[in-house]
């Protein structure tokens, strides 16, 4: 007999046929004798709404509020589902996120799970109980409601198996795994068999979108086996774990993109020992995330230093530099709109030096230029004109082997 983690996402609740379903995928863990916990997320676009329907009362609610409003949706799926299981004879338990002892820092909307006091949801367990656990939310120590962020069932999931130490975490979604890039866009992608939790990192954090990155970071830390499959089809998922084989001697697993990207460029800025920090301490203070930095240097007395940041937070960025264009010393400010980023990511890069190389190679063929550069030891990322974004996708997936056809 297993312990099995099973997280559901919005899609896969989103109407009473789809609970049923899932309480018959709950069922079939159960029958092989397997205890079972399932984490899931408000129904369908349920959280969007809720978001919508603030959005008519204020145009910048305070964060309490945000979350005792959000933090609604999960509750109203965990009570439906176990009155599914119920109903099919099944003994099941509803738990909110803090009954469930699930503990977070007194952040809200974007808090982290601290600590998760366990006793409740292993006594039901031991009384032969499905229990079933609200994501996406957790409790303060002051016993303030708080949510994880966007997406954050994942996390919910995730440390959850961590804490029970289960046997598997299996992430349900409406796509059937984690491909080699979006199928949506690129007609030859294909499912991954497994991704390593560096991989995944990247490709989390690079917008792919099937999987919370924080949840990425706790199975890494805590070497839980996750595996990303469909609730709908019967098929193999992809399997995520420390160490994943390359299939085909591959150096390349996967390529990520998002759109909506901007350049910011500093111009004349003063050339001193402290000019970069302060402009990054100053951005950092006002929670604006940076993404790509890209610095001139000369012996001049003033240099030029441009960053990627997401458009949505262009006017604020703006802002913060010109209210503090005094302290920062610099000339100009310039903004390049209508940009993507596009990477290429896999660990056999560790071992192969000339990736960059052939990806630059690449885009240059296809008159795509690249605007500014990033890499890592398992990532290399290109910032090129929005226009060019799924040609690159298309034209990299293909390059490196990735691609359905070119095996
Ligand atoms: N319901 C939340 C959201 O839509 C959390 C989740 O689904 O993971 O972001
Ligand atoms: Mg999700």
């Amino acid at each position: 007999m297993g312990l099995i983690v099973q997280k559901f996402g919005g899609t896969s609740v989103g109407s009473v046929e789809r609970i049923l379903n899932v309480a018959q995928r709950v069922k079939d863990e159960t029958d092989q004798g397997n205890q079972v916990v399932v984490v899931v997320s408000a129904m369908g676009k349920s959280t969007d709404q809720l978001v919508d329907l603030a959005k008519e009362i204020s145009a910048a609610p305070n964060k309490r509020d945000m979350d005792m409003l959000l933090s609604t949706g999960e509750q109203v799926t965990i009570a439906l589902l176990s009155m599914a299981l119920n109903e099919q004879n099944l003994p099941a338990v509803s738990f909110t996120g803090w009954q469930a002892g699930i503990v977070t820092e007194p952040v809200h909307g974007n808090a982290r799970i601290t600590t998760i006091n366990t006793e409740t949801v292993k006594n039901q367990l031991a009384a032969g109980k499905v229990v079933i656990v609200a994501g996406f939310q957790g409790i303060t120590e002051d016993g303030e409601i708080t949510t994880l962020g966007r997406g954050g069932s994942d996390t919910t999931a995730v440390a959850l198996a961590a804490a029970l130490k289960a046997d598997k975490c299996d992430i349900y979604t409406d796509v059937t795994g984690v491909f080699t890039t979006d199928p949506r866009y690129v007609k030859s992608a294909r499912k991954l068999q497994s991704v390593s939790y560096d991989e995944m990192l990247e490709l989390a954090n690079l917008g792919a979108g099937v999987l919370h990155p924080r949840a990425v970071e706790f199975a890494k830390n805590y070497q839980v086996k996750l595996e990303v499959r469909s609730s709908m089809e019967r098929v193999e998922g992809t399997v995520i774990e420390e160490e994943a084989s390359m299939e085909q001697n591959l150096v390349v697993r996967g390529v990520a993109f998002e759109d909506e990207i901007t350049k910011v460029s500093v111009l004349g800025l003063a050339n001193s020992l402290t000019s970069l920090s302060t402009i990054f301490t100053t951005l950092a203070e006002n929670h604006l995330n940076v993404d790509i930095i890209v610095q001139s240097t000369t012996e001049a007395e003033t240099a030029n230093l441009a960053f990627s940041i997401k458009t949505q937070d262009l006017m604020e960025t703006l802002n913060v530099l010109e209210n503090n264009k005094g302290v920062l010393n610099y000339e100009q400010l310039d903004a390049e709109n209508k940009l993507a980023k596009v990477s290429i990511v896999g660990s056999g890069m560790i071992s192969n030096p000339g990736v960059a190389a052939q990806m630059f190679e690449v885009l240059a063929k296809n008159q795509i230029q690249i605007k500014m550069v990033s890499t890592s030891e398992i990532k290399v990322s290109a910032v090129v004109e929005e226009k060019h974004m799924l040609k690159a996708v298309e034209v990299l997936h293909q390059a490196f082997g990735l691609s359905a056809d070119s095996e």
